[in-house]
């Protein structure tokens, strides 16, 4: 029997995982072709979530926890989902419900058809703001308009990925991680699936709009070097200015007045290159702050404990 891991990073959910559970049982008992592992990764949470887990655990084997020693931020919960998962296939899904379980059977059909990353994506994003879908819509454009590789739309991470895609996933250990960009660049066969949204079916989102901005320049920056690119656009014009300006200075000097009149815009002119100056350091910045996170080499979380087995970190 295939087996398949279905990977659900949880940070304070104590609201949505009784609802969670139970749609999640009818779904295996609706699906009995399968053997299947419900994989929570507990991110730090401070409610009571883990306890929730530790509960259906002792009811149901099939339940599996990786609880994280603090909160790590659901990309790097993902992964320990991908390090941990023993199936043949694994699940993303979101533990507030709105990644609608129902879909899997149908996530699974197109995998047994020799799929490897079939993907959710949304008809319709029922309870989100006019602003998280617009800003939301821009930033796929930027991520596009960036790289060469097919960023897929409206997509989420909720997607079932072959043991394969798993397997690429997990060599994939820098410490800026952005998923979505990570599942474009592994390729391999993919297929879309469409659904509804649903909103959130208890507790509060874990996003506000900092968390998401910080994510977009991660996803960028992790993903092309291209922003560094805009530095030498932004310098071959303005030293052509500053040469063409230093020209007519020097003639108008020579030929003209014989005294150098240009007080004022020298003073624009040293303003405007600091700007330039500072801009580029700020690139620059960070893709230092990138280098000097990825050569610390840290593990990317560390683990409290896995099914009740206390992590020792030998
Ligand atoms: N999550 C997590 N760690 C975090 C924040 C969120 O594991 O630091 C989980 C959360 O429990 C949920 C999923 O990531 O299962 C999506 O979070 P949320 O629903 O708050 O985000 P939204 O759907 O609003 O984008
Ligand atoms: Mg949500």
């Amino acid at each position: 029997m295939k087996k398949i891991t279905i990977i659900i990073p949880a940070y304070n959910e104590e609201e949505s995982l009784p609802y969670l559970y139970k749609r999640l049982q009818k779904l295996m008992d609706d699906n009995k072709g399968y053997e299947f592992e419900i994989l929570f990764v507990n991110d730090g949470s401070k409610d009571k979530t883990i306890e929730l887990i530790k509960e259906y655990r002792k009811e149901d084997q099939r339940i599996s926890y990786v609880d994280f020693s603090r909160n790590f931020g659901k990309e790097i919960a993902m992964m320990a989902g991908l390090d941990y998962a023993t199936g043949d296939a694994v699940i993303f899904m979101d533990a507030d419900l709105q990644d609608p379980p129902e879909l899997i059977p149908e996530l699974i059909k197109w995998w047994e058809e020799g799929y490897d990353d079939v993907y959710a994506r949304r008809k319709s994003r029922k309870g989100e703001t006019w602003l998280k879908k617009f800003t939301s819509k821009m930033y796929y454009k930027v991520l596009q308009s960036l790289t060469k590789v097919e960023i897929q739309r409206d997509t989420g991470d909720f997607r079932l990925l072959d043991k394969r895609c798993v397997n690429a996933l997990r060599k994939m250990r820098e410490t800026q991680r952005c998923s979505k960009s990570m599942f474009s660049w592994i390729g391999y066969k993919k297929k879309e699936v469409l659904y509804d949204r649903d909103p959130r079916i208890a507790g509060k989102t874990k996003w506000n709009y900092k968390r998401l901005v910080d994510l977009a320049i991660d996803g960028i920056t992790s993903f092309t070097t291209s922003p560094l690119r805009i530095s030498t656009y932004l310098c071959i014009p303005t030293f052509l200015v500053l040469f063409i300006y230093f020209i007519y200075v020097i003639c108008k000097m020579i030929l003209v007045t014989n005294k150098i009149d240009a007080y004022q815009a020298i003073i624009l002119l040293i303003l405007f290159f600091s700007g330039i100056q500072i801009l580029l350091f700020g690139i620059i910045g960070e893709y230092l702050g990138r280098i000097f996170n990825e050569t610390k080499n840290r593990p990317l979380y560390l683990v409290n404990e896995y099914n009740g087995i206390r992590e020792e970190n030998e």
